[in-house]
């Protein structure tokens, strides 16, 4: 939903557009997923578009138009195989380093390229290379190692053992036959599709055209990435994402760009694009909100027009799927993972039939589900997952970065199906995920727990070392519930016991050690220049901050560690905005850098990057948690080292951070 203001629109002006705003008009109808595919599939041509010859070098990963019928042999002609000489087998049976039997030399040498102009005769023998083409008479090569050159008489040779008929030749077409099916229609070319063809003599390949598919995106608040971001801006990151999908489902991406959530231009590209691609992608302005026009347009486009506008699916409610004249018109919702997702499941088929290539094949493995994740009843949710190697089987750990997230499609190993009439999915149950990307091999350390910059340098240190990690980002409290049920090797915290102020050493469980991190300087931040907390003390900036009702605070979530220090500080008292709980210090340092807030409890190396002002308050212990019995796997060992290693502490270093003393990891 966007609402659209200027800043000197007159009040009533105002008004209407808050008024209309609120007014969220309801889809027409929401259907299931199969309904959506069904309307869809019936109204759209997927059969493989038509042929376009294509240079060889330009085919790689193309499908081929029609069956490609080899027009000549290869090799073309009977091919010695060794460098020696070529000889008629009779002629040397019982030859042996005790009985040599001698050979005169035909006076020729028949290398690469040349045509061969002498019969070998009974007791004659032609020198020949590797490559060369077998003389008329000859019918086996012997190895010239196995020869001797006799240099007394009129040329011959010595040989050393007899060589059966055929020895070292290969015969024409044994290779490729003339007439042969080389490769059949539909295949998809790779380097060695590409080798038999040139070995074939074809300079180019009849190939499927590529459909061609705009991308669009629309919203007032896009910026094209390369350009700095503005006040309330978010990068278009939608069009380059579904650009590289459409190639990798074998179509041709043609991105017209991100468009302002204005009827007219958009309408205008829209029909642009109609008119140049097969298919049009528009991303964003889906959500039957007052801004939000993509339905709208293109309900005014043609017939059939829009199929379908609102699915029971989570991610991807949103979608609108639409037929103008024979062309598929698919409006994906804006946001990143829903975006993707819908994108995925409704247009990337259709793509790859248009292409020639078969659907894709989806893979899927059985693994156990850790936590209770609970759904909403009347909609199929898929829920993004990451797998990790439990001790009997694979786990499914729930991202939990919701469809807004740009990350969470990339980062997920897989998704899970919620079905539309289950209201959770328990704990411990075992679900299929359906694989996507890439398989990667497993790793060989996983991490879960709290994320801080300063792991990255030794995650880094610990693939120079030749050892792949999987970070998890569940906070200080998630990490140890895995570590707990031993579904990681280490999990990085930095939780404060509020009883003795010691870091960490109370989280402690069966069977579990405290390796010694790094520590943090935790302080009060605030934008540099305010002069209510300039060039004061921590503890005087507070009072200042909690004299004044105008003053705003962002604090942090319960369980953190940096809550627990600032409920410290305020020793029960709960100014305003201490409500607002984000997650993270890089949370609170925006707030606090776009004005939303005055002040805030977050480290330093975090306030430093946002440019704001840092009053330091007390160090913070970032620990791990590892499993003792784990310690000397050579993953574990490798990071251990790596956190000795001075190189990766003087990095730490460097993002502000105090490593641990060396002698106590
Ligand atoms: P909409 O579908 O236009 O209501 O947008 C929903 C959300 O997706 C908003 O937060 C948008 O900022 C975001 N969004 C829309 N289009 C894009 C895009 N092209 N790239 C990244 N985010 C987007
Ligand atoms: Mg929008």
């Amino acid at each position: 939903m966007a609402l659209k203001t200027k800043p000197n629109k007159s009040g009533a002006a105002i008004l209407d557009a808050v008024k209309r705003a609120a007014r969220q008009e309801q889809f027409l109808e929401v259907v299931s997923a199969t309904e959506a595919r069904r309307r869809f599939e019936a109204c759209i041509d997927r059969s493989p578009l038509g042929a376009e010859t294509v240079p060889l070098a330009g085919t790689l990963s193309r499908v081929l138009a029609a069956d490609v019928i080899a027009p000549v042999d290869a090799p073309p002609f009977d091919r010695s195989n060794v460098d020696g000489f070529a000889v008629r087998g009779a002629d040397t049976v019982g030859s042996s380093d005790g009985a040599p039997k001698r050979l005169a030399l035909n006076a020729e040498v028949i290398a690469c390229g040349v045509a061969p102009e002498i019969d070998v005769m009974p007791g004659t023998a032609t020198a020949i290379a590797t490559g060369g083409v077998i003389p008329r008479g000859a019918d086996a090569v012997v190895m010239i190692e196995h020869t001797e050159l006799m240099e007394d008489t009129a040329p011959a040779i010595e040989l050393r053992r007899a060589v059966a008929n055929g020895q070292f030749i290969s015969y024409a077409g044994s290779d490729i036959a003339r007439g042969e099916t080389l490769l059949r229609r539909g295949a998809q070319i790779g380097s060695r599709e590409i080798g038999m063809l040139a070995a074939c003599g074809f300079a180019a390949a009849d190939v499927v055209r590529r459909p061609r598919v705009a991308v669009l995106s629309t919203g007032d608040e896009l910026v094209e990435p390369g350009k700095p971001l503005r006040p309330a801006g978010v990068y278009d990151s939608n069009g380059v994402i579904l650009a590289a999908a459409i190639a990798e489902a074998g179509g041709e991406p043609v991105p017209f760009g991100a468009f302002p959530d204005d009827e007219l231009a958009l309408e205008l590209a829209m029909r642009n694009a109609l008119d140049a691609c097969d298919i049009v992608v528009l991303s964003g302005g889906t959500s039957k909100g007052a801004g939000d026009l993509s339905h709208r347009i293109v309900s005014k486009l043609g017939a059939p027009g829009i199929l379908v506008h609102g699915v029971a699916l989570k991610p991807g409610k949103p979608l609108c799927l639409a037929v103008i004249g024979d062309k598929p018109l698919i409006v994906l919702p804006g946001f990143p993972t829903s975006a993707i997702f819908t994108f995925h499941a409704f247009v990337a088929p259709v793509i790859r039939a248009r292409a020639g290539l078969p659907p894709e094949a989806a893979r899927t493995m059985t693994a156990r589900l850790p936590v209770r994740v609970p759904s909403e009843l009347g909609r199929e949710e898929f829920v993004l997952v990451s797998l990790v190697a439990g001790e009997d089987g694979q786990i499914a750990f729930p991202t939990g970065k919701g469809s807004g997230a740009v990350t969470a499609f990339s980062q997920a190993d897989g998704f899970l199906a919620i079905d539309a009439l289950a209201s959770a999915l328990d704990a411990d149950s075992n679900v299929e995920v359906t694989l996507i990307g890439k398989t990667e091999r497993a790793p060989d350390l996983v991490i879960m727990g709290s994320h801080d910059v300063a792991l990255d340098v030794v995650v880094g240190a610990l693939a120079e070392r030749g050892f792949g990690a999987r970070t998890i980002a569940v906070g200080s409290l998630g990490g140890v519930n895995a570590i707990s049920r031993g579904e990681c090797d280490l999990a990085p915290v930095h939780l404060v016991d509020p009883a003795t102020g010691i870091y960490n050493k109370h989280l402690l469980g069966p069977g579990l050690t405290l390796v010694p991190g790094w520590q943090r300087m935790q302080g009060f931040v605030f934008r540099k220049g305010d002069k209510r907390f300039e060039n004061r003390t921590a503890d005087a900036a507070l009072k200042a901050a909690l004299a004044d009702p105008s003053i705003l605070m962002v604090n942090r979530n319960a369980g953190s560690g940096t809550r627990v220090l600032t409920d410290g500080l305020l020793r029960g008292a709960r100014p305003p905005g201490y409500a607002n709980q984000p997650r993270s210090h890089n949370a609170v340092a925006a707030a606090i850098a776009q004005n939303r807030a005055d002040w805030g409890v977050a480290i330093e190396p975090v306030a430093r990057m946002y440019g704001l002002g840092f009053l330091p308050i007390a160090p913070e212990h970032y620990d791990f948690l590892l499993i003792g019995t784990r310690r000397d796997r050579p993953s574990v060992r490798a990071f251990l080292e790596a956190l000795q290693d001075e190189t990766t502490r003087a990095r730490i270093r460097a993002l502000g951070m105090e490593p641990a003393p060396r002698a106590s990891i």
